[in-house]
């Protein structure tokens, strides 16, 4: 009985102090700096975007999808930015380690995104080894930088090569399952095929493939409508915690009704990742839109949805960041680098955090 009374008095006594801090703080009518010490070690270094130790990956660790956002080892948010490379079979030349190598340390790309040609022309379908090795090559190269690769399944018909599209994923697992980089995207740009009856049932038996294997890393799904109708997915959504769904957009075509789908899926907890976009119209040519590819790049922020940028090619047509005859080898100079290049490499290199 005594016991339980010091230990009474205690318990008090720790929560009216506890109280009297608290109520002394609001009281007062002042905002405290929630740890004053942190203020000293801040003003050394005044530079908003200050070298960090380590990698990307060895800070972050393995990914995880929490509501509309992705979190990392240690439940905070991760917006992540990168460049998506161009298609496989037709831009071969760029899937090299050099490459990956100059994205991560010059562009300070914290993502890549290798995206295998499947049925077009000349992809996966007809030379599957080929193709493979080059995302092989990407994967390795993310993996031994620290930066995190979305591995896509680049196609507008993956419905009609779904066992294909199985066995790869199946190998991808087995072979990188366990290394936090990676991302799966199943399904590049869907057309104008049902949510409901084929993209859903797709993706969900190209993901318990992959579950065999890789039971938790994140995996992007693509949408209706070259994966623009995301708010189609709202009470029908894909039944495994770690999926984003993907949105695609070219600025100066797709401006705020596009935004608005995007509203509705995030109002409905359901987490985007803009895997692909360009500053062009939706061609991936045209008009350079800087205006509306600001008010994307701010809504993307607010709502801290990670992207990658169409694309790492040297194609004349302005979504494109290389000029004609780029090095395959990275170290590019401005002068090799398109209008388009040069707004998105400023994107990233005042936005991500640098690595030494
Ligand atoms: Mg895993």
């Amino acid at each position: 009985m005594l016991k339980k009374t010091n230990i009474l008095i205690v318990c008090m006594l720790i929560f009216f102090v506890g109280f009297s801090c608290d109520s002394t703080s609001s009281s007062s009518g002042e905002t405290l700096p929630e740890n004053p010490t942190e203020t000293d070690t801040d003003a050394e270094d005044p530079s908003p975007n200050p070298p960090a130790s380590g990698t990307m990956v060895s800070l972050h660790g393995q990914l995880r999808v929490e509501g509309t956002n992705i979190v990392d080892k240690n439940n905070e948010v991760v917006q992540l930015r990168g460049m998506s490379l161009f298609w496989s079979q037709w831009m071969g030349q760029y899937y090299t380690s050099e490459v990956v190598s100059w994205l991560k340390s010059d562009w300070q790309c914290t993502v890549v995104r290798a995206a295998m040609g499947v049925e077009d022309f000349d992809g996966y379908i007809t030379n599957p080894d080929r193709e493979k090795q080059k995302v092989f090559t990407i994967i390795d190269a993310a993996i031994e930088q620290g930066i995190y690769v979305i591995v896509d399944w680049h196609s507008h018909h993956a419905e009609d090569y779904e066992e294909e599209a199985k066995a790869f994923f199946t190998e991808v697992a087995q072979k990188y399952g366990n290394q936090p980089n990676i991302i799966y995207e199943l399904y590049n740009e869907p057309l104008d095929v049902s949510w409901n009856t084929v993209l859903k049932r797709y993706h969900e038996a190209v993901l318990a493939e992959i579950r065999k294997y890789d039971p938790d890393n994140i995996v992007v799904c693509g949408t209706r409508n070259w994966s623009q109708e995301v708010d189609e997915v709202v009470g029908n959504k894909i039944n495994d915690t770690n999926v984003a769904y993907t949105m695609h957009y070219y600025a100066a075509t797709h401006k705020q009704e596009l935004r608005a789908k995007a509203q509705v899926a995030l109002d409905n907890n359901l987490a985007l990742f803009v895997t692909e976009y360009g500053t062009t119209d939706y061609s991936g040519d045209g008009f350079i839109d800087v205006n509306e590819s600001n008010t994307w790049w701010e809504f993307l922020d607010d709502n801290n949805i990670s992207w990658c940028n169409w694309s790492v090619a040297d194609k004349e047509e302005n979504s494109a960041i290389l000029k004609p005859n780029a090095s395959s080898s990275g170290q590019w100079p401005d002068s090799d680098i398109t209008t388009s290049g040069l707004l998105v490499r400023e994107q990233l290199r005042s936005k991500n955090p640098k690595f030494e």
